[in-house]
């Protein structure tokens, strides 16, 4: 008979290693299979880590985590051909308030917190895929895995599996993920010296910087760009909707060499050291895009439910939110006695209900909609705007009116007096 376990997770990223932690800590015997050779190995990310959201899982995780740097400063470009007008944030608002966002490193980040579960009890197995769900009726009661003999039985399945939740789609428990609704983004890791880094992004000891790039960096598609500062090494790498990059006809490694000989970020990577290359899917579809999130005896969390907010980049945190919200919701039905039915697990869409994970994601609900029909916001805009500045910035004898009537003109010959107006309100109902 197959070995059974009160719970099963499958996937050993933030999402998984985070549920897996709290059920162990609260008693369960948990199983973990993960498909990589260890957590972290399969896995890629810019990558920005909430400290926030990993606390509320592990206390004090700022003395302990494998964080590479504090974000003193965020900068948005955003960005033509060949220049970029942008904003900094640099500085925290209370000068004892403890830092919210650290660059990472993915594969030291899964081990660590993978290993916290392990130490909790949690069985992990590695290099082992879960290929469908075991079923009695509609009734989730286990996996099977690529093992011989690999069906294992367990109470309540998390699934946790990443972007593709092929296991889920297999299953039939979610339609499959859509182009439409998928963003490809690559990444390399450029090795620098220390020194070097802190130098020439004003930063010292553990502080970091952050960009976001936006504009004709992708040629229109929906996506954007983005460079992370490590302790030794700075992170590059862009993404746009997979549905894009197909009508397009562009590659994006052919967006990332692009990005990487842009004037306003060739010198910020000059003489580096490429060492990694990545690419892998981010779930962008947003609110409208999150399946039914349980089931009879299954919860799904992180990625394979959806649950990134593509508007401020984050999808780690919401990764270990839900996570946590699906293993506080199964240790409270096994207190209360109480079987995993769908009826039960309802608490969990209730807590994500609750949580600030889909109040977010509701309101930037119809974003991805804005952005895929109005392509000026991405091409049009950036291009004015850079071109006011350098229209306003130039010296060179013309008065400044005069200079303020030739911007206005330029804008409103590229999108006209209502198309402006009409810009204006379809932004503020993105944002709102
Ligand atoms: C380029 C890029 C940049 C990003 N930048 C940021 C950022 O700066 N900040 C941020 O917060 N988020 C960022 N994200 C998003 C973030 O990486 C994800 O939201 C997060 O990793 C989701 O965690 P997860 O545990 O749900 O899924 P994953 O991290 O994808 O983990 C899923 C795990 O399941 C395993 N698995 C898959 N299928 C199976 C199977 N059948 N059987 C067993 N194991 C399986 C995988 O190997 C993997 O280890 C970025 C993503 C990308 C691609």
């Amino acid at each position: 008979m197959a070995e059974k376990f009160d719970a099963i997770v499958v996937g050993a990223g933030p999402s998984g290693n985070t549920a897996a932690y709290l059920m162990a800590k609260a008693g369960m015997k948990v199983l973990q299979l993960e498909r990589g050779e260890y957590p972290g190995s399969k896995n890629v990310q810019g990558a920005i880590m909430y400290a926030d959201a990993l606390e509320a899982v592990i206390p004090n995780c700022r003395r302990q985590a494998p964080f590479e740097r504090a974000v003193l400063e965020q900068r948005m470009w955003l960005m033509d051909e060949r220049s970029h007008v942008g904003s900094h944030f640099r500085g925290t608002v209370d000068a004892d308030e403890q830092p919210t966002r650290y660059t990472v490193i993915r594969a030291n980040m899964d081990k660590w917190l993978s290993g916290k579960a392990q130490d909790a009890g949690v069985l992990l197995i590695c290099e082992t895929t879960v290929v469908d769900l075991l079923k009695r009726g509609e009734r989730v009661v286990g996996v099977r895995t690529d093992r011989a003999n690999g069906d294992i039985l367990a109470d309540v399945v998390v699934l946790a599996d990443g972007v593709n939740s092929l296991v889920a789609t297999r299953a039939g428990l979610r339609p499959p993920v859509k182009a439409q609704d998928v963003a490809l983004a690559v990444k390399e890791m450029h090795f620098l010296p220390k020194q070097t880094i802190e130098e020439r992004f004003n930063v010292s000891g553990n502080d970091g910087v952050v960009i976001e790039m936006f504009g004709k960096i992708t040629k229109g598609m929906v996506g954007t760009g983005f460079l992370y500062t490590n302790k030794e090494s700075v992170s590059i790498g862009i993404g746009c909707m997979v549905e894009d990059f197909k009508s397009a006809g562009v590659s994006p490694y052919q967006l990332l060499e692009e990005l990487k000989s842009h004037p306003s970020v060739r010198q910020l990577i000059a003489g580096s050291e490429v060492k990694e290359y990545s690419a892998h899917l981010i779930p962008e579809g947003g609110y409208n895009a999150i399946p039914t999130v349980h089931g009879d005896g299954w919860v799904i969390c992180g990625d394979s439910g959806g649950f990134v907010n593509s508007v401020h980049r984050e999808g780690s945190n919401l990764a270990m939110t839900t996570g946590k919200l699906a293993a506080e919701t199964i240790v409270q039905l096994r207190d209360e006695g109480r079987d995993y039915t769908a009826a039960n697990l309802k608490r969990y869409r209730s807590a994500l209900e609750q949580s600030f994970v889909m109040k977010d994601l509701k309101k930037y609900r119809d974003v991805p909609e804005i952005l895929h029909g109005n392509r000026q916001f991405l091409t049009t805009y950036p291009e004015l705007l850079t071109r006011a500045a350098h229209t306003m910035l130039k010296v060179d004898g013309v008065d400044k009116l005069t200079k303020e009537r030739e911007i206005k003109r330029d804008f409103v010959a590229r999108r006209s007096r209502f198309g402006l107006f009409g810009d204006a309100i379809k932004l503020m109902r993105a944002m709102r």
